[in-house]
């Protein structure tokens, strides 16, 4: 093998390692993102079941004055009811006393259905705040474990970059001006690799003179794809 090809072989594998680990630090903020979307989400739960609770205990209460007003009601009427001398009347204020009382009657079985509303409510509150809960401490572990990766991959291609300044030293200027654009197109090998007259970059069929330069060792690039080529077959 040519000792351009060998010498740009390493730097791309240097660079290609390059590549992937900005790819993987790219995704970190997303998943810190994610994680605290969901936080976020939790805690809008434990918010609304509160909230739920709240609403149904106001609705208690407000049913509880409720009855109470009517039985005031009824007092009132059974005080009247006593001076009241016509049969008639008295009758009247009778119907409507039995009328207040159907009227609490109701609304005591309207009150039982509260309460067992309220104990449903405050059940969910209480796993939604234990979930709340348990996720906030789970999620820092996590966010700090996404950190500390992020700050492994950044002094690693801080070590692949260092590396890579020796390896460049190898590659004559035009070369490495014509990797390095090709490099840019984040997509693929720079320099790909011919098998059976097919370019390992875009696998795409090479004229017959092309692929007998890339056998010769002679710096040629794809026909389709414009990539460097070489290969490890033998010329014949
Ligand atoms: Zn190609």
């Amino acid at each position: 093998m040519k000792q351009w090809i060998t010498d740009l072989l390493a730097l791309q594998e240097v660079d290609l390692r390059i590549r992937g680990l900005r790819t993987r630090l790219s995704l970190i903020p997303g998943e810190i993102a994610k994680i605290e979307k969901e936080f976020e989400n939790e805690k809008n739960k434990v918010t609304h079941s509160k909230e739920t609770a709240l609403s149904i205990e106001l609705e208690i209460k407000k049913k509880e004055s409720e009855i109470k007003e009517q039985n005031e009601q009824i007092r009132k009427y059974q005080t009247q009811s006593a001076m009241i001398k016509k049969n008639e009347e008295y009758r009247a204020m009778m119907n409507e006393i039995e009328g207040v009382k159907k009227k609490i009657s109701g609304m005591e079985t309207e009150q039982l259905v509260l309460m067992e509303k309220i104990e449903t409510a405050r059940n969910v509150f209480k796993t939604e705040e234990k979930i709340y809960k348990d996720r906030q401490t789970s999620i820092e572990d996590e966010k700090n474990e996404l950190k500390e990766l992020e700050g492994k991959i950044n002094s690693e291609i801080e070590k692949q970059n260092s590396g890579r300044e020796q390896l460049i030293a190898n590659v004559p200027p035009g070369l490495l001006s014509i990797y390095t654009r090709l490099l840019g197109k984040k997509v693929g090998t720079p320099l790909a690799e011919v098998h059976q007259g097919i370019c390992g970059n875009c696998h795409l069929k090479l004229t017959p003179q092309t692929s007998n330069s890339v056998r010769k060792g002679v710096q040629v690039h794809c026909d389709n794809c414009g990539h460097l080529l070489y290969t490890n077959e033998i010329a014949e």
